[in-house]
């Protein structure tokens, strides 16, 4: 039987980090053991000074996403590769719903396109046109199950082609099953086009106005109502709130919970380390996303209520365009929206929360493991070292200092959002099922490697 230990780093659990050996044999963790006791056929990594991680999940990515409008310039391949050097092992990403056909198609369209990844994956459904009829429209959700696909994406903005109406997010919220989640991008459409249209008719489309066509009333309008129409009557439905870019979504989302209601919330480094000072700067067109930035005070309380355990679970919401199209037009309306991040994803939050505000590397580091594994079924067997999980693993380095440069990331944007930054650590290894897929700048790991998770349904993941 192969086996691999990983000696003498420090493991980090959910309830905080123990100095031990982690045993892995063929693609799962055997155990947690003080000392385990080589035989001659082992493979041994030295793991001393290092942190031990389980594989990081990000939540919330857009690889090769296509809009309709715009296409990101990485492929699966390239996207993987930059999650692998970020100590990344796991993304949940999105199929959309195509017109007149079963989700089944939908899921199969993706899955062809992520064949060439190299870490594993799972999906959101992204939900376009639910069935009028209501009994249709539950059997169509209950399908999602048998797929392997537990949760959904829900969209408030954008129309004509993602946008949902009230009457349409209700009707799903009462006919979901209740071992789905609906995550949800919440902005208030109707303020949007006002503020854009606005803009619009006095000329302030350069990319510099950017933050002011997305106001934060909009979000947090659209959070609130939400919120609202996921908990009446029934009360049931699990609902995630995305990329929350104010502090008072955070805040609302706490009174929700406080309630009772099964009601997560998810931010992103860019609202953690980036401000809306950045419009003002020579480089706009390098930070128009959706919701855009905010200011430095929503930038600090967002820090403030992750530390205090308000926040579920951080994701990048990366996509990655090049500068070529986010240039292209000096106009914010006609510029793609979205940052690259995933390979600074853990660097970055480790740089932020543990080296510079103190914070145990279990509290942050579960926000991108264990509760983002348990909100989308894919706990145990993602997001944590325990007998039995895969034995997907990060060792990282947490003394080195050195600057962000998207000369040394992975991903085909030619810039980052983050450049210049000083960060503190650097993943050294990352380990799929058991396998080495990078080590110290060197990719091992096979292009079509990864694999598609099946979600479980809520229930089985959550305790
Ligand atoms: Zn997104």
């Amino acid at each position: 039987m192969a086996r691999l230990i990983i000696q003498g780093g420090n493991i980090v659990s959910p309830d905080g980090t123990v100095h031990a050996d982690l045993l892995i044999e063929n693609e799962k963790i055997a155990g947690i053991l003080a000392h385990a006791d080589p035989q001659p056929e082992d493979t041994l990594i030295d793991a001393s000074g290092l942190l031990v991680l389980p594989g990081i999940i990000d939540a919330h990515t857009h690889i090769q996403l296509d809009t309709g409008i715009y296409q990101t310039a990485d492929n699966w391949e390239i996207g993987s590769k930059a999650a692998a050097a970020g100590g990344v092992t796991t993304v949940i990403d999105f199929a959309n719903q195509l017109k007149d056909k079963p989700f089944a198609d939908a899921l199969a369209a993706r899955q062809a396109e992520a064949v060439q990844s190299i870490i594993d994956y799972a999906f959101h459904m992204v939900i376009l046109e639910p069935a009028h009829d209501l009994k249709q429209l539950e059997d169509d959700l209950e399908s999602l199950l048998d797929l392997g696909i537990t949760s959904l994406k829900l969209f408030t903005t954008y129309r004509p082609n993602y946008y949902l109406d009230d009457a349409a997010l209700w009707h799903i919220f009462q006919t979901m099953p209740s071992g789905m989640v609906a995550m949800v991008h919440c902005e208030n459409d109707s303020l949007v086009t006002d503020a854009t249209q606005r803009l619009i008719e006095q000329d302030k489309t350069n990319w510099a106005y950017h933050a002011e066509s997305r106001p934060e009333e909009a979000e947090i309008e659209a959070v609130n109502r939400v919120m609202n129409l996921a908990t009446l009557p029934v009360g049931r439905s699990k609902t995630y709130i995305a990329h929350c870019s104010t502090s008072y979504s955070v805040f609302d989302v706490k009174q929700y919970r406080d309630k009772g209601y099964s009601v997560y919330c998810e931010t992103c480094p860019q609202y953690l380390l980036l401000d809306d000072s950045v419009y003002a700067g020579s480089q706009p067109e390098h930070y128009i996303l959706q919701p855009p930035l905010r200011s430095e005070h929503d930038r600090r309380s967002l820090r403030e209520f992750v530390q205090a355990g308000m926040v579920d679970v951080i994701s990048t919401d990366t996509c990655d365009y090049n500068l070529a199209q986010k240039q292209a037009n000096p106009d914010f309306t006609q510029t793609p929206g979205g940052l690259p991040g995933i390979e600074t994803l853990f660097l970055l939050m480790y740089t932020l929360f543990c080296d510079k505000l103190g914070e145990p590397v279990a509290k942050i580091a579960n926000l991108m493991t264990v509760n983002p594994a348990r909100i989308f079924g894919l706990y145990p067997r993602k997001g944590i070292l325990a007998a039995g999980s895969d034995a997907d693993v990060v060792l990282y380095d947490p003394l080195p200092e050195s600057t962000i440069s998207h000369k040394n990331l992975h991903y085909v944007a030619d810039y980052s959002p983050y450049e210049g930054m000083r960060v503190k650590g650097k993943v050294r290894m990352t380990l799929s099922r058991g396998e080495i897929i990078y080590r110290d700048g060197e990719f091992l790991g096979k292009t079509g490697r990864g694999r598609f998770i099946h979600s479980q349904p809520y229930s089985t993941t959550r305790p």
